[in-house]
């Protein structure tokens, strides 16, 4: 992990340090050119940052002190509520969207801010990874006194072979690792940490065809 950490703060900060030298020794740069180093040097800012943000949560949801504040919550209108505020993120992206969320009442213990982490993770990632005009449907169904919620895209899909280890901290597809777009590789170890937390879990079904099913298993009152 460390590795991981030290090759992925590496990048950003040589950059941040290469470009801001060379706006210290050329004195003859145009204001456009210096306006194009401090773009460079502020997106690698924000990449080391949002890393160390996320280690941070990540130590935090596994420090013996963590504790979630849970509310009990009508999961049918909180999710009904956060799908809602994830309408102008897919149209401003060009995603199309569908919730399949029943008009019943049903009651879990939810840490709502904890929780509202998983869904923009899983959102994010959906709109980061694949193309537009991709489906995404979010389904809330119970089972067994379990709420499940299926949140599915029909986009590029996790190939089989890093479906084990996707929740695994710094496990990342391709190159999404080194390109502009590429997260840190530990949103999804979050999210299933913090579904964890609430008595359930953040798994990734695979009998899908095309694109990818994550499923949050949360245990209903
Ligand atoms: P990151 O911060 O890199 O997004 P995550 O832990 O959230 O890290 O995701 C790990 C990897 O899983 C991503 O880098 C990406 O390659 C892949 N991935 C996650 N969600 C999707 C998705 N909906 N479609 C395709 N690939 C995905």
């Amino acid at each position: 992990m460390i590795l991981d950490i030290s090759h992925d703060l590496k990048n950003p900060m040589s950059s941040i340090q290469g470009y801001a030298e060379l706006l210290m020794k050329k004195k003859d740069m145009t204001g456009q050119e210096c306006d194009e180093h401090l773009k460079i040097i502020l997106n690698n800012s924000k990449r080391a940052n949002r890393l160390l943000t996320e280690l941070f949560e990540l130590s935090q949801l596994d420090s013996p002190e963590f504790s979630l504040k849970l509310i009990e919550t009508d999961i049918c209108e909180y999710l009904r509520q956060i799908c809602g505020e994830l309408v102008p993120q897919f149209e401003r992206e060009g995603f199309e969207y569908e919730f399949n969320i029943p008009e019943d009442s049903v009651f879990v213990m939810l840490d709502t801010d904890r929780f509202n982490r998983i869904i923009q993770n899983l959102a994010t990632n959906a709109i980061r990874y694949n193309p537009a005009g991709t489906l995404v449907t979010v389904s809330l169904t119970v089972q067994n006194h379990q709420v499940l919620i299926d949140f599915s895209d029909d986009g590029i899909g996790i190939p089989d072979h890093l479906a084990s280890n996707i929740f695994k901290p710094f496990v990342r597809v391709d190159d999404s690792r080194n390109s502009k777009t590429g997260g840190s590789g530990l949103g999804l170890s979050i999210a299933k940490k913090i579904a964890e937390a609430h008595g359930g879990d953040l798994t990734l079904l695979s009998d899908k065809n095309k694109g990818s099913t994550f499923r949050i298993t949360i245990p209903a009152i």
